[in-house]
């Protein structure tokens, strides 16, 4: 049988979105429109055998895994979050760089429930956090503005990510401690990495080397 020759490529619109698309256009492949205004989730590419999919970044693991997609860009808090050791992680791109951060009140605040509770949409991370500590806390699952929570007594803290800070403070919340470094990586399912080895390794070296020369 002979070897599928197209490669599909994950990647999400936003933060990452933005900083992607130059170590893509490092290794030679630049979207015949642009992802972040058009509305179509298949595109084209100038390479005929190499499509982009667009897909919400929690996503891009999910379709990496599956093999729908052969390779993808995600940030290292989903892959975190993702947890299963399905996808190879080749390479640290050292892009969309932010912190995973525990973050509450200024003012230091007695829990108000007892047991003390975490907001959080990276649940997996933070109930692995504190029990890695062997910290007891509820942890309530939101789908977004996080910082909502301590503000109205819904949680003490919040686990969320933090680039500038500006978030943070417009809600009234500092940074207490940091979880983890965060920043986005390539990721590239294991039965493609042995398939289309000679498709994909020049293209992880090329995007090494855009890496190195940043
Ligand atoms: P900032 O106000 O600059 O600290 O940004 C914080 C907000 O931007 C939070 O809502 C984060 O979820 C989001 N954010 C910051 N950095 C990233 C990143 N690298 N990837 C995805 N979301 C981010």
């Amino acid at each position: 049988m002979k070897p599928d020759a197209s490669l599909t490529i994950a990647l999400a619109k936003g933060r990452i979105l933005d900083e992607a698309l130059p170590v893509l256009a490092g290794a030679g492949i630049f979207p015949t429109q642009d992802p972040g205004t058009t509305r179509k989730l298949i595109l084209a590419t100038n390479l005929p055998h190499v499509r982009i999919i667009i897909v919400r970044a929690t996503d891009v693991p999910t379709y990496v895994a599956y093999g729908a997609a052969d390779l993808g860009i995600a940030g290292k808090d989903v892959l975190m979050e993702y947890n299963n050791n399905v996808v190879y992680e080749p390479l640290d791109l050292g892009i969309a760089r932010c912190r995973m951060v525990l973050a509450g009140p200024k003012r230091t605040l007695q829990p108000v429930h007892g047991r003390l509770r975490v907001a959080t949409k990276y649940v997996n991370t933070t109930r692995d956090y504190f029990a890695g500590q062997g910290r007891q806390v509820e942890i309530i699952r939101l789908y977004g503005s996080m910082e909502l929570a301590p503000v109205l007594g819904l949680a003490d803290y919040i686990v969320d990510l933090m680039d500038t800070g500006n978030t943070l403070k417009a809600n009234g919340l500092v940074p207490l401690e940091t979880i983890a470094e965060i920043s986005s990586r390539v990721i590239v399912n294991k039965a493609a990495m042995k398939m289309k080895h000679d498709q994909i390794q020049p293209l992880l070296d090329k995007m090494a080397l855009w890496k190195k020369g940043k």
